[in-house]
Formats: C-alpha cells, structure tokens, sequence
C-alpha cells in the first residue's frame, strides 16, 4: 500500500513534468536518421516520449505503466493513482499489480537488447550521469575503441577519462550543437 501511495504521488508529479530542449534534441536527431538511434535512458517519466521520441528503452521502467506480478501480461498503460488504498489492486489471474518500474536490487528491463545495440553502436553520446551507477556507467566501456564517444552534462562524470569527448554544460543548450546532421 505504501509503495502505492509513493508511486501514485511520482504519477502525479510527473504528470506536470514537460520535457525540456534536451528532450527535444534527440527527438529530432531521431526525426533525421531514424531507427539508426537508439535511446536508452534511466529515467521513468514519458517526457522523451511526449518530445516526440519513439525508439525509448526504458531501463528503470516506465512511471506510467504497471504490470502483473505474477503472470506474463505484458506491462500496460496506467497513470492511475492508487492512494490510501486498503487492498493491493489485483490481476484478473489474482496476481499483484505493481509498478512497472525496476526496484532497488532488480535487474534493470531490456539488458540484452541493450548489449545487442551497444554491439553495433557506432556514436555513443551519454547525457548527464554520475558515471557510478552500474550497470549503466559500464556502457561505454562496451563501445570504447569502436564508437566515438561524447559525454553532454554539466558536470563531468567519474568515469570521464573513458569518454573520447567531455562536453561541460546544461544538455539542453549543448545537445542541439551536437547533433549537427549534414
Ligand atoms: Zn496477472
């Protein structure tokens, strides 16, 4: 009930959430090559998604959807809030609903798409990240040696001696200069 309480309180947050010029950035890089892009991406909200990006793999799952504990119904669309509820709500197989959102000490979703597409990566730019967390902060040493790779935040990560490029700076400002496509 708790955990209900807490998600239904982030839904509600996030429903104010718009996306911000970084978010626009790589939608429109996807808007000019296509499927050739790849977006990975930590966070949960839908704001890469209401920018305008289609290709998103959820790696911290989604705010705005839940799933069964128990059977193997794939996650669904919800952006209900569940609070102060007395009862879990359930599944029409009596499994539990839960967010679909991975929790502290669970596998991070699509890992083996994930490797798939840093195996055949060729431009690897990361945006804002601590470079600790793994096993996201392990991604570029994946393409390192193949790929060209760019780091976009404001501050420096701890891993920036693996990036080819440290770019300092607000995403939102740096990112559109980036993506430059000729
Ligand atoms: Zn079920």
């Amino acid at each position: 009930m708790l955990v209900w309480d807490f998600y239904s309180m982030r839904r509600k947050v996030a429903a104010e959430a718009k996306p911000n010029p970084a978010h626009f950035a790589i939608a429109d890089l996807e808007q000019k090559i296509g499927d050739r892009l790849v977006l990975v991406t930590q966070n949960v909200d839908n704001l890469h998604e209401q920018a305008g990006s289609k290709c998103v793999i959820h790696m911290h799952g989604e705010l705005f959807k839940s799933r069964c504990d128990r059977c193997e119904r794939p996650p669904f669309a919800d952006d209900k809030r569940y609070e102060r509820l007395t009862e879990i709500p359930r599944c029409e197989c009596g499994g539990r609903i839960r967010p679909h959102i991975c929790w502290f000490g669970e596998m991070p979703y699509e890992m083996d798409r994930i490797y798939d597409e840093l195996a055949r990566c060729t431009v690897f730019v990361c945006v804002g990240s601590s470079g600790v967390v793994y096993p996201a902060a392990g991604f570029v040493g994946e393409v390192r040696g193949r790929a060209t790779t760019y780091y976009v935040g404001s501050e420096a990560p701890e891993n920036a001696e693996v990036f080819d490029h440290v770019l300092e700076g607000k995403a939102g400002e740096v990112l559109p200069g980036v993506f430059v496509i000729e």
